[in-house]
Formats: structure tokens, sequence, C-alpha cells
């Protein structure tokens, strides 16, 4: 048995007065995920347990088998994975924004989207300045970054994400608590070091936001991950164009495919991420298909963006796989779902439960529900599950097929 985890994230969302009721997935035209919901077998499954935030690694650490509650240690070091730098004992990976600070207020947490090329030679400025041997900063991609601090520095400090506290005043919003006082004599050492740097009097001239602070946030040590392959004795890879996820496969021990032309936003090459999954299964077992195309429009708020990104997750991803799984000479196990709601009228993330489908090649178990969507998977005979525990459930049920 081969298994497949296609997950749209943020595909979930609420009922909408502009769609007559209906919810971005009810109204879409999904023919693959809804034959495979009247073939298969529907559910709801927790993604977010209670009391954690409702971010993608949270949510995606569940539909990939862990239990957040076991294993979730922060944002950042899911980052530092990606981006291979290991932690050591002790370190504390924190995301490191570049943000645009106007008139004391946070006016952009990502300093209008800075290139990569401009941020890395800001962020080496920043590391020759203000790093030392136990504060290592690590540029990354556009304004997402790292610090990485040693002896458990800032470990315990009360930090905001800057995107949610945009337009608010930098001083309310700065690091609190035991360990802070080292973060925000960073933070506020790095405005003049920015200010004068000559790729933001540039960026200042061409009328784009100067990257005029740093940010931390997200703050975690190294998280102590069993592998796959000991949890579940299955071999397996991740497809997916974002950090995080990435970093949830390298910690899972499991392989990270890189597919030409996937981008995480709405131009991604969608068939050539479910052809890549197909013939990742000629030597694994699973196979996590990641595309975060809904979300991305679903913070955009863009009604219109999300019906395409989920109308072309359907056709170009889910299709494709189902098609190849259908001619397959080994039986597959395909699960589609969101990670979490991202809905459009929020712009942000929820904790709500999410639908989810389980279809098989080999015999198809079917109950009653006919349409993958938000409503209609309540019915569903496989109840309200953790998505932590869906993989478990696909090798139960391949045992008994
Ligand atoms: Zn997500």
């Amino acid at each position: 048995m081969k298994y497949i985890i296609l997950i749209g994230d943020g595909m979930a969302d609420f009922s909408l007065d502009e769609l007559g009721g209906k919810t971005v997935l009810q109204k879409a035209n999904t023919p693959n995920m809804d034959y495979m919901t009247r073939n298969g077998l529907a559910g709801l499954a927790i993604n977010v347990p209670e009391g954690l935030p409702p971010g993608s690694d949270v949510a995606n650490m569940s539909v990939m088998g862990y239990d957040p509650d076991v294993y979730y240690s922060g944002r950042a070091p899911l980052e530092a994975a990606s981006m291979g730098i290991p932690l050591e004992k002790n370190d504390v990976a924190f995301r490191c924004n570049l943000i645009t600070i106007d008139d004391g207020n946070i006016a952009d947490h990502s300093a209008g989207h800075i290139t990569s090329e401009e941020a890395r030679e800001l962020m080496e400025t920043i590391d020759r300045e203000l790093g030392t041997d136990e504060l290592r900063f690590y540029p990354g991609i556009s304004y997402r970054h790292l610090l990485v601090a040693s002896n458990d520095l800032g470990a315990k400090a009360d930090c905001t994400p800057p995107h949610d506290v945009i337009g608010g005043e930098m001083m309310d919003h700065m690091p609190k608590g035991e360990g802070s006082d080292v973060l925000c004599r960073l933070i506020e050492e790095s405005m003049p070091i920015l200010e004068n740097h000559s790729v933001n009097e540039k960026r200042i001239k061409e009328g784009k936001s100067p990257a005029n602070a740093i940010w931390f946030w997200g703050q975690g040590y190294a998280p102590s991950f069993r592998t796959f392959d000991e949890l579940y004795g299955l071999t397996g890879s991740v497809i997916s164009a974002v950090d995080l996820i990435k970093g949830l496969g390298i910690y899972a021990g499991l392989d990270i495919i890189d597919v030409p032309g996937a981008t995480g936003y709405l131009d991604t090459n969608y068939v050539g991420k479910a052809e890549y999954a197909m013939a990742s299964l000629n030597e694994r077992d699973i196979v996590v298909v990641h595309v975060e195309a809904p979300d991305e429009a679903g913070h955009m708020g863009d009604l219109k963006a999300k019906l395409q990104a989920i109308e072309d997750f359907d056709e170009k991803v889910v299709g494709t796989v189902l098609r190849a799984a259908k001619e397959d000479d080994e039986d597959c196990m395909i699960v589609v779902l969101p990670d979490h709601p991202t809905p459009i009228v929020l712009r942000t993330h929820t904790s709500d439960p999410v639908p989810f489908l389980i279809y098989s090649t080999l015999e198809n178990e079917v109950d009653s529900v006919e349409a993958f969507d938000e409503d209609s998977m309540k019915e569903g005979s496989l109840g309200v599950v953790r998505g932590c525990d869906i993989v478990q459930m696909l090798i139960d049920k391949a045992k008994q097929a």
C-alpha cells in the first residue's frame, strides 16, 4: 500500500453572504475531491489542539502524524532545519524579520517584501555589527531571517509576531519578560545601522519601504522528534515550497523533494507537484504534498483568488494524483484536507476542525457524504478525530483490507 496526503493550505472557510451562504469549498468546482468523497470516507480533523496557536506549523505537524502537544517547540526551529542550521542543546532559534518602522509604528512586517539579495546584505551587516559567538544571525528568504542565541537566551521571552500588530506602536509590542532585555537592545541597535545602510537609501529613493528594524518572534528549541519511520515504519517524502513544512519533514526524517516552479503562491507548478509526488512513491511508502496558494488567497481576503486556488488544487493536484493512483500497479490510500481554515473575512487562521476524506483505490468503504466541504463532512462516518491520528488510521485500514 502507498499513502498520499494532499494538503490545500487554508482551504476551509466560513459561509459567505456574497456566495449566498455557501463556503468557498461549497462554491468552488471540485469534481475530484467530490468524487473521492462520494467513493470514500469523510470526517472532521482537529489539527490545532486547544491552547496552541493556529499556525501552519502546528496544523501541518498534526497532518504529518505528530501530536503538537508532544512535539511542537516553536516556529523558528522548523525554519532553522529547512535552512540547514543545526541547533545545539540550549540554542534558541528566533525568527528575525526585517520590518518597516514608520514614525514609531510597525508599518510593514515584511519591509515591502524586500528581495533576498537586498536582505542578505542587510543581515550580513547586522551580523557583523551585532552578532557575537552567542548571538548568530542567518540570512534567509526575503524578510524572513533567523537569530540563534546560545545558553537559553530569550527562550521564555514574550515575543509578538509583527504581522499581528501592523499599525501598532513599536514600543508597545517589544519583547517582554525573562531575557527580553537583550532582544530589545538588539532591535533598538539595529535601527541606526539599517537606517543609514546603502540598501535602504536606495529603497527609499525608489519609493519602497525601508527595512529599518529587525524583529524577533516564534522562538524555540530544536524539537525532539522521533522519525516517521520509527513512529510508523514507513519511508516517505514531503513536497512543499514553504520552509516550515520542509523543516517539519527534515525533523521527521522524510526526504524533501524540490519541484521546479513550486512557488508557494497562486502561480505554483501544481501539476509538477503531483507528478513528482507519484514518482516519489516508486521508492517510498508515503508522500505529503503541501500547496500554499489557498492560504495566500485567504490572507489577501481575495475571494476570487481563493476559488481559483482551490479549483486549481482540485484539478491539477488532486486530479493528477487520482488518475495516476488508479493506474498504479500498487494500491493507494489518499487523504485530502486543509491544515486549518483561513477565512476570507478574517484574513488569518482559525483553529476550527477541518474536513478530510480518505479514499482508497483498493476497496472503497463508502459513507453517505457526497461533497467535500465544511458542512457535509460533519455527517461523515469517521466523525471528529485528531489530525495527528489520521496516519495511523490509514495504516490500520490498510491492514484490515
Ligand atoms: Zn497553513
